[in-house]
């Protein structure tokens, strides 16, 4: 069997690995000309996120994620209203990429191929790429993430829905924070809760994937709310005037707004989340938005990851997902040595896990940002893929 997997991110390669464990025949194709490279985006680390570097690499979870042991809640004169012990990991999205990446081998990892199309008939199925290249399979997994090729394709109807808010994201080095600053984010996720808006805080490993106390960041993310229209578009658009549509990376995001979110940093938030937020040298944003597909499959093709379900962050499960629908996947062609049956056989359980998770992120998200009732230490608001903490 001969499997194209197009998107070289964390769920493609996920599957990508765990189909070449199967002895199948597994290419990946990304899109990008480099190996890929998300500055300073850390991620809560859940264990279908883990699990293959754990499980199948044999890497130990505490050299490549950090610990935390306790959620606590700040309010705005900085004093401590919530505490509970609750371990999670926290890690960054580009050591768990570069740990992935490094298990496959280089030759089945396609730079600069960008899927535009597929064609199928009684001879088979062959995709189709920028540059005019083309490769025969028996199975194509699109794990293109948010702005999905093969969804806009597959399923033109379905459209990316704006939350109504974005994630500010920034990190600053454990070692740059005041004393007492360190102490309160060095063991814990800490949120602070305003009205129409809430940021944590956590700690992730250093930019060479260090998690030694010190060498380690902290990374912040801060949800806004920003009306869509022209409130949205004067934010996203760049220092060179150009309008993004999901992100704008480190470094593109004006000076007028970085003014703005620090200044409101300062005023709105408790100090040590002041601090960390203006200490931030580049900070970045996402737009958050939900992505709802009814099918995952098409004959021999499937969507994987954020091709197909689009979550909002609040569960740290994105990844995670992911995972779990690649994991899923190489269960389904186990058992099944035939494609269509096994495809068949995977898609519901996927489509269900996709749908819980965009209605608990989706109802956390409207808690957060437009009715304000969040209560500190709510159980609802632990993280976690198949249920809070779970
Ligand atoms: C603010 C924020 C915070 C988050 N926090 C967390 C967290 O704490 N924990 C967590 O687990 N998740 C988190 N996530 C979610 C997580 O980042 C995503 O769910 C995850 O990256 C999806 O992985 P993926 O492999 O499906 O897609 P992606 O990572 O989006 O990868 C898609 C890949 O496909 C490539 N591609 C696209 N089109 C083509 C094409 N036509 N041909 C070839 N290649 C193509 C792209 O270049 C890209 O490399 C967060 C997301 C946001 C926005």
């Amino acid at each position: 069997m001969r499997a194209a997997i197009v998107g070289g991110s964390l769920g493609g390669l996920t599957a990508a690995l765990l189909l070449r464990d199967l002895d199948i025949q597994v290419d990946v194709y990304e899109r990008s000309p480099a190996e890929l490279v998300q500055r300073g985006a850390g991620i809560g680390f859940l264990p279908d996120a883990a699990r293959y570097l754990v499980q199948n690499a044999g890497l130990a979870l505490d050299d490549i994620s950090i610990a935390t042991s306790c959620i606590r809640y700040l309010d705005r004169r900085g004093e401590r209203i919530y505490e509970a012990a609750h371990g999670y990991r926290f890690s960054s999205w580009n050591t768990v990429y570069r740990h992935l990446l490094a298990l496959i081998d280089p030759k089945y990892y396609h730079l600069g191929h960008e899927m535009t199309g597929w064609s199928e008939g009684d001879w088979g199925m062959a995709v189709q790429f920028a540059d005019q290249s083309s490769t025969a399979v028996d199975l194509l997994i699109c794990a293109d993430g948010v702005g999905s090729t093969a969804r806009s394709r597959l399923l033109p109807q379905v459209r990316r829905s704006y939350s109504g808010y974005v994630a500010w994201r920034g990190k600053v080095s454990e070692s740059s924070l005041d004393p007492a600053t360190r102490v309160v984010f060095h063991d814990a996720i800490t949120y602070y809760v305003l009205a129409n808006s809430h940021i944590l805080v956590y700690p992730i490993p250093g930019a060479d994937g260090s998690i030694a106390p010190g060498e380690r960041l902290i990374n912040f993310v801060w949800y806004r709310n920003y009306l869509e229209g022209s409130d949205l578009d004067e934010l996203l658009t760049d220092t060179a005037g150009q309008r993004h549509d999901l992100s704008l990376p480190p470094g593109s995001v004006r000076d007028a707004h970085l003014a703005e979110l620090r200044a409101m940093a300062a005023s709105r938030l408790p100090a040590p989340f002041a601090q960390v937020v203006c200490g931030a040298a580049q900070p970045f944003l996402q737009v958050i938005c939900d992505v709802e597909v009814p099918r995952m499959v098409f004959g021999r093709v499937c969507l994987i990851g954020d091709a197909a379900f689009v979550v909002r962050p609040h569960a740290a499960a994105g990844t995670a997902k992911a995972a779990a629908d690649a994991w899923s996947l190489a269960g389904a062609l186990k058992r099944h040595g035939d494609v269509v049956a096994a495809l068949a056989d995977w898609e519901p359980r996927q489509l269900a896990l996709g749908k819980q998770l965009l209605e608990r992120t989706r109802r956390i998200g409207r808690r957060s940002q437009v009715d304000c009732n969040w209560i500190a230490g709510d159980p609802e608001l632990i993280f976690g893929l198949h249920g809070p903490g779970a």
